[in-house]
Formats: C-alpha cells, structure tokens, sequence
C-alpha cells in the first residue's frame, strides 16, 4: 500500500503542508487555514483535500484511486494529535467537513458539522463534556444532544436531500411544545426527543437509518461538498461572479471547537478594519454559546465584537494581536471567522476580506500611507467596476423624509423601489422593467436570483456578515441589514413598521450606508466622487478620505498609463463634461443625431430630391447648421484632437415608418386631399426599404450614392475649425470615414475631402487629419493597403463584433445570449467586453498589418468596449494609442488603463 502511494496522486494535504498561495489547490479555506497554521497561530488540526480530487471525482461520479487511503492516513494523524478516535462512543473526535473553492463564494456550497457523532458517541460526548470542565451535567447532555441534532438536519438536507423545512418545521414543534420561541430554552431531554423525530424524517426520505457509521459519515459528506459545486445556486453564483466553472471546490475536514459549550464559549467574525468604509478599527460580531452558522445565517441576532472586551477579555486581546499580525502578513484587510471553546480562542479562516468599493479604495491609500504597499500595488487593488459604483448617486436627504427603521448599512449605495417578498417576485417584477426592494427576514442561498433581480435589499436580522450582507456587497447591491424594527411578514406579503403596513407594491428607499429606511421614493443626488471629477470637490482640502484616496489612486494610474482616454460625446455639454472627467479628446462624435429633430425636413428634401439643383438647396441649408455644432464641439474641446465621424446610419432611419406613412396617404386619398407629397415620400421610403438594414446602405456606401453629403459635413467641419481657431482656440480635427471594407471606398472620398480641405483651410494653420473606422472585418483583414489611405483607424468594436459574429447588435443580446452563456459558449456577452480571441485577433491583424504599412499610424477605439474594465487592458496589449468612451466611463477607462500599465508592463518605483 506504501508502495503503491509513492506513485499516487497527492490528494489530501495536512494543514502544515500548505500556504497561501496554493489556493488553486487547495481552495481559499485551505491554503489560509494552512498558512495560520504554520505562522503558529490556533487553528484546530485538520486536512484539506484538492480540488484535484474534486475534479477527478464529477468527472466520474468516483472517488479517485488512493483518495480513501490518503483520507484515512490523514484521519489516522488527526487521531493522534488529538488523541481521540472519530466517533469514539467513549470520547469522540468530531470533525466538520466544510467546502472552500479558490473564489469564496459565501453558502453557495455544503457544510457538515458534527461528523461523527452517533447513538453511542453522544452519550460520550455527554461525559467528556461534563467531566473535563466545570459544567453541570445537564448542560452537558443538552450540548451533546444538540450536536447531534444539527449532524442530522445538516447531513439530512446536504448530503440526502431530505427539505429542510421538514426538521425546522420538527424544531418549531418542540418550541411550540416547550412554549417558547427561543432554541436555548429546550433542554436535554427536549433535545432527545428532537433526536428521534430527526431520525424519522431521515428515514422517511431515505428509506434508510440515520449511518452510525462515522467513516460513511464521513466519506458521505465529502462527496455531498464535491456536489455541490455543481448546485443550482452555486452555478447561478458564478456566472454572476465571472468565477470560471471547471475550477471545483477542495475540502476541510478540521477537528471541531465548540462555541456552543455554554456562556464562556462563542463564536464571531471580525474584520480587521471597517470592509464598508475602511475606516480603521475593530469591527465585527460576536454571538456567545452558538456555532458559526448561527452568525453567518443571521438567525439570532450578535452584538459588536468590542463587547467581546467585556465578556472574555484574555481572548479579546489575544484575538487583537492575531488580527494585527495576520493585517500586517497578508498586507491586506483581512476577515476572519473565529471560535471560543470555553475559554480558548480558535481561528477557523481568514482571507483577504471582501470590501466595499469606498473601502478599496480607501484601504488602498491608507496602505500606502503604512508602508505596507507601493502605489502600483494600490492601483492593482482597485479596479474600474468598483470605480463606476462610486459614481452613483446618493439620496438627498431633506426634512420631510425621516427614516422609519433603522438597520445595519451592509453595503452601500441608494436604492428605491416596490417592495417584493419573494426571489420569484422580485424576478417578476424586475422582468417586467420595475425597480424592486427584496425585503426577508434573512435571505438565504436560494434567494440569490431574487438579489440578483432586485435594486436593493432589506432584511430584518442580521449583522454585517450575514448572507444578504456578504453577498449583496460582493454583487455591488445596496443592502440594509439588521434592520429590526420591521417585522416581515412573508406568506402575507406585507411588512409592519411603527404601526404602519407596507404591502407587496409600495416604494420604499433603502441607504446601504447608513443602514436608514424609508417609506417613498427618495431624490438622490451625485457621488462625492463624482463632484471631484467634475472639480467642485478639491481633494487637498476636503476631509474625505475617499475622495483624497481616489484622486490619489487616479493621479498614480494617469502617470502610469501608455493608454490615452478620449471620449464619444457628439454635444458641446457631453464634451465638456468629459473633458472635466479626464477626456483627452473625442474620439468619436456621431453625427447621425444633427440630423433629426427639427432638420428632419431639411433630411427629407435631401433624399426627395428630384435633381441637383433641389438636392443642392437641401444641403446648402444644412451646412450652416452642421457648422454651429461643430464650431461647439471644437470650442469645448479646445486644443485637444476631435474625431468627427461622417454620417452612418440608413437614410430611411430618418424617415417616417412604412406602415404609418401607408395609412396616412390611403386616409388622405380617401378625404380626397392633396397628397403629393406624401405619396412621393411613401415611394422614397419603399424604395429605400432594406431587409437588412445593418447590412444595407449606411456608412461610406450612403456617402458615395449621395451627391453632396460627404462633402457638405467636410466642409463644416473645416470651416468651423477655422473660425474657431481664427477666434484664438486651436481646433483638431479628425475627420473619420465609417464601415469601410476597401481601401477604394476611402480613397474616393478621401480625394474629394482633401480638395474641400485645401480650399477651405488655406493659410489658417488648421490641419485636418483622415482617418477610417475599422468595423467590417474586410477592412481588418486588409488593413494593410487601408493603412496606405488612413492617418488613422478608430476600431468599431460593436460592428466588427456584429459583423465577425454575425449577430445582429440589436436583436440578439435578448433573444439568446442567455442560452449561451448558460452553455458557457461565451461568460460574457462579447458585445460587453471584446472576444479576445475572434473580435480580438481581428483588431491584432490590424494594427499590426496598419503600423508596418504606416508605422505613424494613430490606433484607436470607439466602439462601447473602450469603456469596458477588461477590455481595456486587452487595447492596452495591442498597442493601441487610445481609447474612447461615454463620458461617465472615462475615469473608469483612465483607471484601467493605468492598471494595465502596471500588470502588463510591470511596476516600476514612481
Ligand atoms: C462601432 O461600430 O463600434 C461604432 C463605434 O459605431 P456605431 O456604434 O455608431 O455603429
Ligand atoms: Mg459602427
């Protein structure tokens, strides 16, 4: 057997054996309980198993060879360390089996407590529970009992399936019998009975006896863990969290503590400073005499970790020092799950702790300002989703609204909306286009569709480290916890407070910072951040340590970035306002829109044309216009280039709809009124109808069929370049050709703008550049000869993803990108963030063909991926020179791009 084990994969790992850094393996819980235990620190003996035998296993629904053997061996060292057998009837080992994935993923997988515990070792627990301290037997027994009670609900429910519902129901009985709502009040003999009905229900659902067994109990709720990763909600999970599917989960088997042994014992979670605000400090939560779960379920309500002071001051302190260390060696804010067993202080995990963004970045600076990491670090730990979360608004909050409750702010942000009672309602109602409230005494993994779907959430119980907690700040979702003042009523779909009732469908607005509710829709108002973007914040003086740590993070990742940011902005406002957020130019202004509203007359005399003379008169009339808004653009943007795109979409987009036009002429016809007009547009639009209007007369083939039109815009746009900078602003222009597929299509129009230029700019000093979008993947794939007609390209990432794809932009993302994604042909949609290998190589082949054709080849982006945290980092690779977004995503773009810097480039010492 030795023999055969040389050669075995290793599957199980002792706590020693392990770091931090082998979370891929190990999972999270296991790589940091290994590094607690090898810095010294209490955490109680235990194995983990990979993920390597996780993965082995789903994929043959079998234990790997030599994963029993390597259990047992591992079993075998925790008896001896603990010098006690599992399951032993006279002084049991009890172990709990937990799961731990390298991405936590908070309850989304399996548990099992108390394995180990039987008919007969109960009884021992019983004794030893007694005997070694200074308990009273019955307290003892009623421990014991217990235990086992929860082995039984916990390995019915994971590991056999048996409804929950079923032993709550089985516990609320007892309470009932016992005439109390408090579990603390069924004493031993209560606990027995609830033994025995547990058993019932097992049998019932299973057909079998409760095992005895300890090593089958064992090797069953490994197995149940190894399932669950491929839970419902655990997949559902994921997919929201972009976590890969195929990583599996490991597993922990570690010696049990007991915070349940009575009022010296306990258990806790603690953050080692504020993951809400990051303000430094102690925070936490401590419920005495109970186990784990009961805090991260939210069940009984805790009391702030500082009590702990008071309660058992030797663990307090002693878990303060451990805190410190542990901030000071992983150099991050840490979490922890901590439990006091009579005294004795147990660490049961720690990982770099979940925050909210304000504490990203907050925490990031005050780091920084400790010594412990440089400002490349600190860049690397913030990221641009987290950056576009302190961008939303907050309420504005004035006399007339005061709160009606008041719970714990578990993550921030402002919320309004109707309020719902149940994941499936939420679901609803969200579908339908409604904001919704989630509102639940405490929520539970099986809501997680309903939070995904709601605005905000609000619960009646629990701390900051319940599960509505924990998952709604990982999901970026305002929630309000805690809040107990609210008694929820879900089956009759209302809630009280203060007398007042709020039914399913009322508004109410929910503040995840300051844990405050109200009855309404309460205004809101912008983000501070925002307000220092826009520059009415002054980050040296106020006293606001998110915004100083943001203007910091965002001064370090502008001196880093290689990438520049411009913005799509096609009005003097969004211009101007995008240049207060960091823009360095347009990069695309759409001109599309100049042509509608009240021009659309002008529009329909262009394309009514019956010669030139009419269609001339058309365009003459609207260079003026095209000129005031570019003479605008060119004035905010002063000094700083500006893409200005001729004209793309479809004519008949400005043009009445087909149907209603029909209607119109046949009631005229009918009333016998003069319809020539009407009927002469109703010819033009039949004859411009497309089926594929996408793929139709729109971009540079509209500008070659069109007489005119491509020269009227050049000549705007020169002209007001030049009286802007005649008027002593510096106008860069950038005139862009769009969906073009062949160099031929730019150089037609490229020698007809260039002779309009000359003749326009004369002596002025304006220059003007030509440049092309690449969008069609003819245009990337030849990029080379386009190159010889371009000064530079702007990529259309959203119709080269149309077009390389061939999904239509405007159709598909509703219809069937769901069963895609479910299928994991893609994890997000590639409309979102580039598809690195399709979309991606086609801008690759072009950049690198367009630079060795025209080495001084200016490379952009404007499609909506310039905005996108992920895919700004893939046009960093590339090589492009900038990028180019909406307004509100240019800080977020800045950010990245000075990330990328760092991550790809590496840190340098600035
Ligand atoms: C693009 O296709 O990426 C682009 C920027 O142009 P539009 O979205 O206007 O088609
Ligand atoms: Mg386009």
């Amino acid at each position: 057997m030795a023999k055969q084990e040389t050669v075995e994969h290793k599957y199980v790992y002792a706590f020693a054996e392990g770091n931090k850094d082998l979370k891929e393996l190990l999972g999270g819980k296991g790589a940091n309980l290994a590094e607690m235990t090898n810095l010294g620190l209490p955490v109680p003996p235990g194995f983990t198993i990979t993920t390597e035998a996780c993965k082995a296993y789903l994929a043959t629904r079998e234990e790997p060879d030599g994963l029993a053997d390597q259990i047992a061996a591992h079993l075998a060292s925790l008896e001896q360390a603990m010098g006690k057998r599992l399951g032993d009837p006279e002084d049991p080992l009890l172990v709990s089996v937990r799961s731990g994935a390298k991405f936590s993923m908070p309850g989304m997988m399996e548990t099992v407590l108390n394995v180990g515990l039987n008919d007969r070792s109960v009884q021992g627990l019983a004794r030893q529970a007694s005997g070694a301290h200074a308990q009273t037997s019955g307290g003892a027994d009623r421990f014991a009992w217990d235990s086992y009670r929860r082995l039984i609900q916990m390995f019915g429910k994971t590991v056999c399936e048996v409804p929950g519902e079923e032993f709550e129901h089985a516990l609320d009985d007892a309470k009932r019998a016992k005439g109390t709502h408090d579990d603390l009040d069924l004493d031993a003999d209560d606990l027995r009975g609830l033994v025995d009905a547990y058993k019932k229900i097992f049998f019932k659902h299973t057909g079998r006896e409760f095992p005895q067994e300890p090593r089958e109990q064992l090797d069953l709720a490994i197995r149940a863990v190894f399932e669950s990763w491929n839970a419902e909600r655990a997949v559902l999970y994921r997919r929201q969290e972009r976590i890969p599917a195929d990583l599996g989960t490991a597993v922990n088997v570690v010696a049990m503590v007991f915070g349940n042994l009575g009022p010296d014992s306990g258990t806790g979670v603690a953050f080692t400073r504020d993951p809400a605000s990051g303000a430094q400090g102690i925070y936490g939560d401590y419920l005495a005499n109970a186990q784990g779960e009961d805090v991260v379920a939210g069940i009984r309500n805790t009391v702030p970790l500082q009590e702990l002071e008071r309660l058992d001051k030797k663990s307090y302190d002693e878990l303060l020092g451990i805190m410190a260390r542990l901030e000071g060696h992983y150099r991050d804010l840490c979490d922890i799950e901590f439990t006091i067993e009579r005294g004795k202080l147990w660490m049961l995990q720690t990982r770099v702790g979940k925050r909210t963004a304000a504490a990203a970045f907050v925490i990031a600076g005050q780091l920084v300002d400790e010594g412990l990491i440089d400002l490349d670090e600190a860049l690397h730990r913030v990221n641009g989703a987290q950056l576009a979360q302190l961008m939303f608004p907050r309420f504005r909050l004035d006399h007339e609204f005061q709160p009606v409750a008041k719970g714990i702010g578990a993550s921030p942000g402002a919320a309004s909306g109707k309020v719902v009672f149940t994941s499936a309602r939420a679901v609803e109602l969200a579908a339908e286009g409604e904001s919704v409230i989630l509102v639940r005494r405490e929520t539970n993994p099986d809501d997680l569709n309903g939070m995904i779907a709601a605005q905000g959430i609000l619960t009646s119980r629990g701390g900051k480290t319940s599960h509505a907690a924990v998952v709604a700040r990982g999901m970026g979702k305002t929630c309000v916890s805690g809040a107990d003042e609210i008694e929820v009523n879900v089956p009759q779909r209302r809630f009280v407070v203060g007398g007042q009732t709020v039914v399913e469908g009322d508004v109410v607005s929910i503040d995840g910072t300051t844990g405050k509710v109200y009855l309404g829709e309460v205004p809101v108002m912008p983000s501070e951040v925002v307000q220092y973007f826009e520059g009415s914040l002054d980050p040296e003086h106020v006293d606001n340590p998110l915004v100083r740590a943001v203007h910091r993070i965002m001064s370090h990742a502008d001196a880093r970035r290689r990438l520049a940011v411009r913005t799509n902005a096609d009005t003097g406002a969004d211009a101007a306002r995008a240049r207060r957020f960091g823009a360095e130019g347009i990069g695309l202004c759409r001109t599309e829109h100049m042509f509608l509203g009240d021009r659309r007359e002008l529009v329909e005399r262009l394309i009514l044309a019956r010669d030139n003379t009419e269609r001339e008169a058309a365009l003459a009339a609207l260079l003026p216009l095209q000129r005031a808004d570019f003479e605008e653009i060119f004035r905010e943007m002063d000094g700083m280039p500006v893409t200005v795109r001729l004209i793309d979409p479809p004519l008949h987009e400005f043009l009445p709809p087909l149907e209603q036009l029909a209607v119109n002429v046949a009631v005229a016809q009918e009333r016998g009124e003069d319809v020539a007009q009407e009927e002469a547009l109703l010819a033009a639009v039949r004859r411009m109808h497309e089926e594929n209007p996408m793929l139709g007369l729109r971009g540079v083939r509209l500008g070659l069929v069109i007489p005119g039109l491509f020269a009227m815009q050049v000549r705007a746009i020169a002209e007001a370049a030049v009286t802007v900078t005649r008027s002593g602003a510096v106008a860069r222009p950038e005139i862009m050709v769009p969906l073009v597929g062949a160099v031929q299509e730019l150089e037609t129009v490229r020698a007809e703008a260039e002779k309009i230029i000359a003749e326009v700019v004369g002596d002025s000093g304006v220059e003007v550049l030509i440049g092309t979008m690449i969008e069609v993947p003819r245009a990337a794939l030849t990029a080379g000869q386009i190159a010889e007609a371009a000064q530079f390209f702007s990529f259309g990432t959203n119709d080269l993803t149309q077009m390389g794809w061939g999904f239509s932009r405007d159709d598909v993302e509703g219809a069937f990108f769901w069963r895609y994604l479910e299928l994991g042909i893609f994890g997000i949609s590639p409309f979102e963030s580039i598809d690195r290998d399709g979309v991606g190589r086609l801008v690759r082949i072009a950049a690198e063909e367009g630079r060795a054709a025209r080495p001084e080849l200016k490379l952009g982006v404007c499609g909506e991926h310039g905005g996108d945290p992920e895919s700004v980092h893939f046009f960093h690779e590339v090589g492009l020179d900038y990028v180019s977004c909406s307004p509100f995503r240019v800080p977020v773009a800045r950010l990245e791009a000075g990330r990328a810097a760092v991550e790809t480039d590496g840190s340098d010492s600035r």
